[in-house]
């Protein structure tokens, strides 16, 4: 009798759980039946991106460009490549990143090539160089000379593909709390300031500290730091750092043309049909181009309101401190393509692109500014 009763319980059991594993099954079709989109070639499966990102959700400049891109993609592709963005944290933290692209975790990042130094010593040249090229001049080494081909090379080892970014422009030199006279001001004092430029700054006496942007305003505040690089007036007012920083300097020698990096896991990359290939490509293109844009116009908008509204302290970089800064940048780049071949390789190209296009500029960029100072007002750095 047990026997009898046990089935006819077990078969009610096995057809509801069949009844709820289809309804289950219909409710999902009908939840994702708005991704499902119809082509004039008929329809098609929407693929679908996780993106993970170095930066606090929703942060204006940097946190907007990976924003910026996925919806390029969407739009250009029909919404046939859906990326989803997470901030730092949200999926994993700022610095896993690149690992989770690497893994798969991710399918995209967005972040700071430099951030992955430790594992990738070369990676340096893919954001900020000391004392190296600017935007301009960057965004033609990659795309014209050679550049983007050795971040290929560099990366595909993690089976992850680059692509530029975006780009700050020329950053400041940062927030301190001392007033900078000569190098000896340097000695101990404590900066968050990523990459080789951190190196630079332990060779010149300082002691860089690593930390991500969603903590540069806190760790000022509690004075676990005296000095913090972030990017510059746009991005700088958006974590309020003239609020916990008594001097902003200039310039940043450290980041002249800060490089964002738009990473996509290579297998991912290569599933996508040829066009959703494209559609990637060309929105990492535009969204380069596009963040070059927007500090342009909004930092010089910031800079306005930090003096007018804040009365920030904007002072240029002692000499000494330069010099001192610059000797201890040739020594951190000659330690680093001594000590990695791939280093070796891309300073080449780099350096090589650099003296090239330093000396064309010479007569254009530099010639043209100093020509249109001499004919117009004086700049001036304080609240009028
Ligand atoms: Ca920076």
């Amino acid at each position: 009798m047990r026997e009898k009763q046990v089935l006819p319980v077990a078969v009610v059991g096995l057809t509801a759980a069949l009844v709820a594993v289809v309804a289950l099954w219909t409710l999902d079709r009908a939840g994702t039946s708005d991704q499902v989109v119809v082509t004039s070639d008929g329809p098609a499966q929407a693929i679908e991106w996780k993106l993970v990102t170095t930066w606090p959700k929703g942060l204006p400049g940097l946190g907007a460009a990976p924003e910026n891109f996925a919806r390029r993609v969407n739009e250009a592709s029909g919404g046939r490549l859906r990326i989803k963005v997470f901030g730092a944290g949200e999926i994993v933290p700022a610095f896993e990143v690149f690992d989770a692209v690497s893994q798969g975790v991710a399918e995209a990042g967005h972040g700071a090539s430099y951030y992955w130094k430790g594992k990738i010593p070369a990676s340096v040249f893919y954001t900020a160089v000391p004392f190296g090229m600017t935007a301009q001049e960057a965004n033609g080494w990659l795309h014209y000379g050679g550049g983007l081909q050795l971040w290929h090379e560099l990366y595909a080892p993690f089976g992850v593909v680059p692509f530029a970014g975006g780009s700050t422009g020329v950053q400041m030199a940062g927030w301190f709390n001392i007033r900078l006279n000569n190098r000896e001001d340097l000695n101990g004092l404590k900066m968050r300031i990523p990459g080789l430029a951190g190196e630079v700054f332990d060779a010149a006496g300082g002691s860089a500290v690593r930390i991500a942007g969603g903590e540069v305003y806190t760790s000022m505040q509690t004075g676990v730091i005296d000095a913090v690089e972030w990017v510059g007036p746009y991005n700088d007012r958006t974590l309020g750092l003239m609020e916990v920083g008594d001097y902003y300097y200039y310039p940043g020698w450290h980041e002249p043309g800060a490089m964002l990096e738009i990473i996509v896991n290579a297998d991912a990359l290569a599933a996508l049909p040829a066009d959703l290939q494209a559609i990637v490509r060309v929105a990492a293109r535009a969204t380069n181009t596009d963040m070059l844009d927007d500090f342009t116009a909004h930092n010089s908008e910031s800079l306005q309101i930090l003096l007018t509204d804040f009365d920030t302290e904007v002072l240029p970089l002692p000499d000494d401190i330069m010099d001192a800064l610059y000797d201890s940048s040739q020594v951190a780049i000659q330690s680093l393509v001594e000590s990695d071949p791939m280093a070796r390789k891309i300073a080449d190209s780099y350096f090589d692109f650099a003296e090239r296009v330093r000396t064309y500029h010479e007569i254009s960029e530099r010639a043209y500014l100093n020509g249109r100072d001499r004919l117009l007002p004086p700049v001036t750095l304080t609240a009028e």
